[in-house]
């Protein structure tokens, strides 16, 4: 398959694990930021291609997983409602708030959809005028230029009964935290392709720079990642710390600006609260003044909701890269994807759901063996 299977080659893929095992004097541990990245290590068993030397931690750059207890409470509270038709992406209706999830919502009598773009839900409130449409926009700055321009049409046609519940979180300031607390232990990162095919990457150069880090954007396919991983290694090995783009295919230096405008033009950066983590200064996108008026949380009321989290589940810890998903005492047991107790089980980007779907029986393996 064109496009595809050259990024898959299996001997390609052993000559860069030789690569980096020639390379490597020393351990070195790295976080590949994005959870689909994690998704394919796993599943491909990338790191025990690796030397062992080579420490992969898994990083917190799944937007569901770091979606806070609180904003799926408010969309809980949304969606239960009469005259509301509540549409988000799929995987974020087995995400559980504080006492259930949305499938129960739905399962209950909510009116709650799944649409694959937020500008779906445009149609959905032009052809319901009689309710009101409302849009969970999560993620990452990857899908914040599809959401702010359904808020944008939404203004520029006059759609009064549609609006957004925002929870976007922004990778760079989480890096930035990472690196500042002292239980950090990452060397150097794989950047998300996929976000700095839209925000580029000029502003990971400062962090490098700062925290003596080196940065490779880096793709998601199995030889994306093992060369993302000797380019890492190669400056480490050499002392340097830079940013370097392993995803030259996709990824410009200054990204998209015509996304990076309607960004702009939607959204404003505002301090923001991440599962497990807590709050990140600068770490998320709000509307800006001039879109208030399509703020959902605002509008139903719940914007001030709080919430506990469940003190079971350690996310916080896997989301840092400090454990990982198999070391979690409730993994495989009273968390799993059926009945979870976190949303890194649940999520098509969690690590815990690439350890379960892919590692489960080595994981119990190794449980049983300690
Ligand atoms: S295994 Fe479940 S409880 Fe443990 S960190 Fe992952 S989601 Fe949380």
């Amino acid at each position: 398959m064109k496009f595809i299977d050259e990024y898959r080659d299996p001997e390609l893929a052993q000559e860069y694990a030789q690569a980096i095992a020639r390379l490597t004097t020393r351990p070195w541990t790295l976080m590949e930021i994005c959870g689909g990245q994690t998704h394919a290590i796993v599943k491909y068993g990338l790191d025990e291609l690796l030397p062992r030397e080579i420490t992969l931690v898994h990083g917190p750059g799944c937007p569901v997983c770091v979606t806070p207890v609180e904003l799926i409470d408010q969309a809980l509270a949304i969606a239960a409602r009469p005259e509301v038709i509540f549409c988000s992406f799929g995987d974020m209706l087995r995400v559980p708030g504080t006492a259930r999830d949305l499938f129960m919502v739905k399962a209950s009598g909510g009116d709650v959809r799944i649409v694959y773009s937020p500008l779906d839900c445009l149609k959905l409130a032009q052809a319901n005028p009689d309710k009101q449409v409302v849009f969970f926009a999560v993620g990452f700055e990857t899908t914040a230029p599809a959401n702010a321009m359904a808020v944008y049409q939404a203004a520029q046609q006059g759609i009064e009964n549609f609006s957004v519940l925002v929870s976007h979180v922004l990778v760079p300031p989480a890096m930035e935290a990472l690196l500042s607390s002292p239980a950090c232990r990452v060397q150097g990162f794989l950047a998300a392709g996929h976000v700095c095919t839209v925000m580029g990457y000029s502003e990971y150069e400062p962090l490098a720079v700062h925290y003596n880090v080196p940065i490779v954007v880096t793709g998601f396919e199995p030889l994306d990642i093992l060369q993302g991983v000797l380019m890492c290694v190669r400056q480490l090995e050499e002392g340097r710390a830079a940013v370097e783009n392993q995803y030259a295919r996709s990824v410009r230096r200054d990204g998209n600006v015509p996304a990076q405008q309607i960004i702009q033009e939607v959204f404003r950066i505002v301090p923001r609260k991440w599962r497990g983590i807590g709050e990140i200064p600068q770490s998320g996108l709000g509307l800006t003044e001039r879109y208030a008026a399509f703020d959902a949380g605002v509008r139903f009321g719940v914007a001030d909701y709080t919430a506990a989290e469940d003190s079971e589940c350690i996310s916080g810890l896997v989301l840092q890269g400090i454990q990982k998903p198999h070391e979690c005492p409730a993994f495989g047991a009273r968390c799993t994807p059926e009945r979870p107790l976190g949303a890194p089980m649940v999520s098509n980007e969690g690590a815990c759901a690439a350890y379960y779907r892919y590692r489960r029986l080595q994981a119990a393996v190794g449980a049983q063996a300690r």
